[in-house]
């Protein structure tokens, strides 16, 4: 990108669609003096094998190594540490290059699955009452390369390609949209990293016209829903942008997401205690999305330092889980718990308390 001063900033070259990679590649290669299938090859390292550096590059040369690493950026993020859970699930913590904040993502192995859970901002604007990312603070969004750089480094650093992943790290999607929105497309892209849009999950507490305008740029990715309650009252408390968008607008969205995509939607559902897990709740859960094809899922709160709730016992969590399944003819399923010894489960990253020590 040209500076005032007439020199250039490096790209991004991660965050580069299809076309934009392929027009950036093919000048950097002529202007090395390089052949034309270089870029095929530059191409096949970046999305196949991301490597840390450019300097790895084999069979690339030396000078074209070399001057790679003075117009492009590889990798947005720098790596801070990674915690390995007893269950398998391992949380990774980044620096962003701009400044001092940190992203974090995590692995959760699970059979044959590996599900990736990326951020898509450092914090959370919406500061939900449950969750430890909200009380953590703000610092921005991710640029689509930083979305990326996520899957690449975890891919490149564990040898665990992704079988899925799940935007339910840090912050809300939808207020990152156009870092979203161009993340999914070379994400899903076969020419790039080519990971199937049905294996791909964007969580969000709902924001009516942007899951309108996902579901008709992206109608294969699957959406959850954040729900956790169904009275205005307690959902404005737990889920502030409520207070902005009702849930009854964005149930709204969610029923045309069907129409649209044919896909169902999950409505995911934190259970606290006292708070929104009662036999009336239940009834007033079914009775709000009866008419949405959909599966639910619930999750038992995970607490954190100076959370105001309460953990849930399984027992009580078993008991709303039947009744739903009593109240309701589709899916309702318990979500296990997973890399709570890290600090890495649903609901727990936080920008504080981290960092190297
Ligand atoms: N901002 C998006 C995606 C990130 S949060 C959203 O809210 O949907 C991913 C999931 O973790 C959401 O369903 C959220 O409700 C849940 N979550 C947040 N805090 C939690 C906690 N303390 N315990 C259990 N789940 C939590
Ligand atoms: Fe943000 Fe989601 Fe956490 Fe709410 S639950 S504060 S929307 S990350």
């Amino acid at each position: 990108m040209p500076k005032t001063d007439g020199t250039t900033e490096p790209t991004q070259l991660l965050e580069l669609l299809a076309e934009e990679f392929s027009d950036a590649a093919a000048s950097a290669v002529k202007e090395a003096g390089e052949p034309a299938y270089r870029v095929d090859q530059l191409k096949g390292w970046l999305y196949e094998r991301t490597p840390l550096s450019f300097q790895e590059m084999e069979g690339l040369p030396r000078s074209l190594r070399t001057q790679l690493e003075e117009k492009f950026i590889l990798h947005p993020l720098e790596y801070d540490l990674d915690l390995l859970s007893e269950d398998g699930t391992r949380k990774f913590l980044w620096k962003q290059e701009r400044d001092d904040s940190r992203i974090e993502s995590v692995l959760i192995p699970d059979g044959d699955r590996v599900t990736y859970c990326i951020s898509t901002q450092a914090g959370c604007p919406v500061k939900c009452t449950f969750c430890a990312t909200g009380y953590g603070g703000f610092a921005g969004n991710l640029s689509a390369a930083e979305i990326i750089d996520q899957v690449v480094q975890i891919r490149n650093r564990t040898a665990q390609a992704p079988t899925n992943l799940v935007f339910m790290g840090m912050g809300e999607p939808l207020l990152n949209f156009d870092g979203l929105c161009r993340a999914l497309s070379i994400m899903t892209d076969p020419r790039q990293l080519g990971i199937g849009a049905r294996r791909i999950t964007v969580s969000t507490v709902g924001i009516p016209d942007r899951i309108r305008e996902l579901s008709r740029s992206f109608p294969q990715v699957k959406l959850a829903l954040s729900l956790h309650a169904t009275n205005r009252q307690l959902r404005d408390k737990l889920v502030p942008l409520n207070i902005k968008y009702p849930l009854e607008d964005v149930l709204e969205a969610v029923r045309e997401h069907y129409r649209q995509t044919g896909r169902r939607v999950t409505f995911e559902y934190v259970i606290l205690p006292g708070i929104n897990d009662s036999s009336e709740d239940a009834r007033d859960l079914a009775n709000k999305i009866r008419d949405i094809h959909s599966t639910i899922n619930l999750i038992g709160f995970n607490p954190f330092e100076g959370a105001p709730y309460r953990k849930p016992v399984l027992k009580s969590m078993l008991a709303f889980r039947d009744e739903l399944r009593r109240l309701l003819p589709g899916e309702v399923t318990l979500r296990r718990s997973r890399g709570e010894d890290i600090q890495g489960a649903c609901g727990q990253l936080s920008l504080k308390n981290q960092g190297s020590k």
